[in-house]
């Protein structure tokens, strides 16, 4: 075990998830802590530093999302949450309070291994300087700082909500944002109740970037929650 393999600290009261965890994150490069409640939780992740933490948000002592809410009070860390496939309005509280993203069990170990990697990488990229001026994922490139966007080498024409839209996402490319936090992002703190709004321009961009707009290759619908930018790894 080197002190190089980054910790995460797993939150989680279900042993059997917490034995596949473990396995496949020692596997798999990662050191891990291991909390059956929020207390420890809490506890650990003040006295360790975890590099992220995955979270269950049915804990036995507490509500997950007020873990994540004590969490930020003092820390930045990655957080990634663990919950039920009937739960969508949890997933956003979590994420509103601050959760990074979250995985739905049951959950595959691919999935499972790309949403840390987005996570951790993301964190490391928002405390240095800007990150990639191109974005590149399949036939689409995204050039940031000329505000041209190609799908397959053709330059596509976008408005300017629709490239907002469309470069909001990228800086979060791979993560979850909620509907809120675009709406916030693109038409500002007055326009968070306005889903049509996210809706149709989603469905603009969609109908200029994807080869299939009901089938998105890019720009994935995470239903109840929000939209995610699909990148691979
Ligand atoms: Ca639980």
């Amino acid at each position: 075990m080197s002190a190089l393999q980054p910790l995460i600290l797993l939150v989680e009261d279900d042993p059997k998830l917490r034995r596949f965890l473990n396995i496949t994150l020692t596997q798999n490069g990662f050191r891990l802590d291991e909390a059956v409640n929020g207390a420890e939780g809490l506890r650990l992740a003040a006295a360790n530093n975890p590099a992220l933490v995955i979270l269950d948000l049915g804990l036995p002592d507490t509500d997950g999302v007020e873990v994540i809410r004590r969490l930020r009070e003092w820390s930045a860390m990655p957080i990634v949450v663990l919950s039920a496939r009937d739960q969508e309005k949890d997933k956003v509280s979590a994420l509103d309070a601050g959760a990074d993203d979250y995985l739905t069990k049951p959950f595959g170990n691919a999935e499972l291994l790309a949403r840390i990697r987005v996570a951790i990488r993301h964190a490391q990229h928002s405390q240095g300087p800007d990150a990639e001026p191109v974005f590149r994922q399949g036939d689409l490139e995204v050039d940031l700082g000329a505000r041209i966007v190609k799908l397959a080498g053709a330059e596509i024409h976008l408005t300017p909500i629709e490239y907002k839209l469309l470069a909001t996402l990228i800086g979060y490319a791979g993560k979850v944002v909620t509907h809120s936090q675009l709406l916030r992002l693109v038409w500002g703190p007055n326009a968070e109740l306005e889903n049509q709004y996210l809706r149709v321009y989603m469905n603009q961009l969609r109908r200029k970037l994807e080869s299939e707009p009901a089938k998105p290759k890019y720009l994935l619908t995470e239903p109840g929650v929000g939209y995610r930018l699909k990148v691979e790894g």
